[in-house]
């Protein structure tokens, strides 16, 4: 087993060797601009691009490769999604329904939109992450033209029911866009059936390269109107002019295939890796609660609050695992969580919060290692916590024998 072990899949993940094996020619001699029309270097960039384009498109079931437009991750996606739709229906109205866990990516550019006027709703969670299907139709007016809705949350790993929103937007003729960049290639992401009109995907949460993605526009039933928000050169179909990236996207492609191929095993085999982390953490300490839904979840996400320790000390002492925590300055933010803050736990358990993203390439070894160092570490922390055994006096003294029922509560 090798040290550090990896446990950060959700910012982002180690590029697949097969991968790296079918972008390589396309930094050397196949570097052709895919949009050179008169000679062959051209054209082979642009099959290269071509059949990119169409094993994205079969991932997400698109009904078509022409529905496919590359960018430069999820964030430029979201940001084509809401700002081009907000643009293209803004004769129809202003309002816009998203939900207070999305990414960054999402809120941050619907806080741009309130700041040119539009109207947003953003809708609250329960204390699993998921949204109210109820709240949502009850928020729809006359003036909506969009819902912006993850499928899988990047933190709490908690699946929204993607397709049940697909269905009311598609009844109230309201565009709907999905921030898939956790959920595509790791569980089954089906824009027909699930009537997703706009779809964000990032290549480097998929074991692809970072700097290039996709949005997913619909072309019929309905056709999506967007407007870019780059111009200069028209290249996909003018929705995101600039010089492909071959390379990126001959990767990207090739990571969607894989994941197509493989992701039934890798499901099963992360859901076991998963529970074998978390009933090992659950059983060998008190007082750790899991954040999220118990079933409705990502396969490799466990989220899981160690009471009376904080998150960023307990980092600090693992220096030997890559982890997230839900305190401020593990991330480019400032602020702690605001997706464990919208579950509505308190302070301390957000600051005590430790997030595991599990992938492709960790094995059981690294879970079981895993696992005794969380408990060494955080029965070390607590040890040097005058509030955590007054907590444990406490507890003894109430319940003495519901002490295990209480944990699992
Ligand atoms: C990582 C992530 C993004 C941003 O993707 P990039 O490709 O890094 O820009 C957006 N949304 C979610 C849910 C993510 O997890």
């Amino acid at each position: 087993m090798k040290i550090p072990v990896y446990l950060d899949n959700h910012s982002t993940t180690a590029l697949d060797p097969r991968v790296l094996d079918a972008m390589l020619p396309y930094f050397t001699e196949k570097f052709g601009n895919a949009a050179s029309r008169n000679h062959c270097f051209g054209w082979e960039a642009e099959a290269a691009v071509d059949e990119a384009r169409e094993q994205i498109s079969r991932l997400v079931r698109a009904s078509s490769p022409k529905e496919i437009i590359f960018t430069s991750g999820a964030t430029e996606s979201d940001n084509l999604a809401i700002k081009g739709v907000a643009e293209a229906y803004k004769e129809k109205g202003n309002h816009i329904i998203t939900c207070v866990t999305e990414h960054r990516a999402v809120l941050d550019n619907c806080k741009v939109l309130e700041r040119r006027g539009y109207g947003v709703t953003y809708l609250p969670v329960d204390v699993h992450g998921l949204l109210d299907i109820e709240r949502l139709c009850a928020a729809i007016t006359e003036r909506t033209i969009l819902i912006s809705i993850m499928a899988a949350n990047n933190e709490i790993g908690t699946i929204h029911p993607v397709k049940e929103i697909g269905r009311i937007a598609k009844q109230r003729g309201i565009v709907f866009h999905c921030d898939g960049a956790q959920a595509v290639g790791k569980i089954l992401m089906d824009v027909e059936e699930m009537g997703v009109d706009l779809l964000s995907i990032s290549a480097h949460k998929m074991y692809g390269p970072k700097g290039v993605g996709a949005l997913y526009v619909r072309s019929k039933r309905p056709k999506v109107r967007l407007n870019p928000i780059i111009d200069g050169g028209g290249h996909e179909r003018g929705l995101r002019s600039g010089t492909l990236n071959v390379p990126g996207i001959v990767g990207f492609g090739k990571a969607c295939e894989i994941a197509g191929r493989e992701l039934s095993e890798e499901t099963s085999r992360l859901i076991d890796l998963r529970e074998g982390l978390k009933n090992g953490i659950l059983s060998r300490l008190d007082e750790v609660y899991v954040n999220g839904h118990p079933a409705q979840r990502l396969p490799g996400n466990m989220n899981i609050s160690f009471a009376y320790v904080e998150g960023e000390s307990l980092l600090m002492a693992l220096k030997d695992i890559a982890l997230s925590s839900g305190s401020a300055c593990t991330s480019a933010s400032l602020e702690p969580s605001h997706v464990l803050r919208a579950l509505g736990l308190e302070e301390n358990l957000v600051h005590s919060s430790i997030r595991f993203g599990l992938g492709r390439f960790n094995t059981a070894e690294e879970v079981d290692y895993t696992v005794d160092r969380m408990v060494e570490e955080v029965s070390r922390l607590r040890k040097l916590s005058p509030l955590y055994e007054s907590a444990r006096r406490e507890m003894r003294r109430r319940q003495p024998r519901d002490l295990k029922a209480e944990q699992v509560s």
